[in-house]
């Protein structure tokens, strides 16, 4: 049985004094939240200090990217056995605003999700499409797309060590949400395309929704049969939001059939 994670994607926000408050209100917070699951993505320069935050609680500690090589010169990089060296559980992988900003193709994200593998660490992988993709009518090409990529070169059975986030471009950041309808027809699409090559693997996948998820829309989306949480971003910079979220997310378990 599938159990619903939230992931909360600080992206390049925080301090040290503002990750402090948030985590010290967080941990006791998410405590009592039993049946789901809990983490926090952070920058890199502060993995430490949130791993330190994090310890003996139930929030998992997660990175935002992973360089593809293992270790040398790749200035600027950060390895996915680096990752691990602060224990960290998740990384996201092919964010949109990797992909946008930075420029990174199906390939590089393919390549990160098998050196996320390697290093032990369990890949969020990022797929969705542009506003004007979807109104052209080519989101479900647009996100088998993205999923074929990872598959060739990682293999189908990769996938059983993954999440996978379904984010809608024109609904990250912009305070505009998926209706729980448009998520769970994609939802089922991406589920029922991994089905085609492995029934098993796809029935047992976390897929998460991303893109402008709050404490008002959260319970209707995580009600959807393919939707198993969600990644947040804006919303887990506020340690009110982020638990109401996550509330809504144990709630989800409590009432499952
Ligand atoms: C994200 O960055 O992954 C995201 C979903 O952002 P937001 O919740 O702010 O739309």
């Amino acid at each position: 049985m599938r159990i619903q994670l939230v992931a909360g994607n600080w992206k390049m926000n925080g301090s040290l004094a503002s990750n402090q408050a948030l985590v010290q209100a967080l941990v006791p917070a998410l405590a009592p939240l039993n049946g789901a699951q809990y983490a926090v993505c952070v920058p890199y320069p502060y993995l430490a200090q949130v791993q330190r935050g994090l310890r003996g609680s139930n929030i998992a500690l997660g990175a935002q990217d992973v360089c593809q090589f293992d270790a040398g010169a790749y200035t600027g990089g950060v390895s996915a056995a680096m990752l691990a060296d602060f224990e960290c559980r998740y990384v996201i992988v092919g964010h949109s605003e990797r992909r946008s900003v930075f420029g990174e193709t199906d390939e590089v994200v393919a390549v990160k999700f098998a050196a996320a593998l390697k290093g032990l660490l369990t890949p969020i992988l990022c797929v969705g499409e542009t506003l004007k993709e979807r109104e052209s009518g080519v989101t479900e090409a647009v996100v088998a797309r993205q999923l074929d990529a990872v598959v060739t070169h990682c293999g189908v059975a990769a996938l059983a060590r993954c999440v996978i986030a379904y984010e809608p471009v024109w609904a990250i950041g912009t305070g505009k949400t998926a209706t729980p309808q448009q998520a769970q027809a994609v939802h089922a699409f991406i589920r029922g395309r991994i089905a085609g090559a492995d029934r098993k693997l796809a029935e047992g996948l976390q897929l998460l929704y991303g893109g402008s998820v709050k404490s008002g829309n959260a319970a209707e989306l995580f009600a959807m049969p393919d939707v198993d949480g969600g990644l947040i971003g804006g919303a887990a910079l506020s340690a009110d939001e982020f638990t109401a979220i996550c509330r809504a997310a144990a709630a989800r378990e409590t009432t499952r059939v």
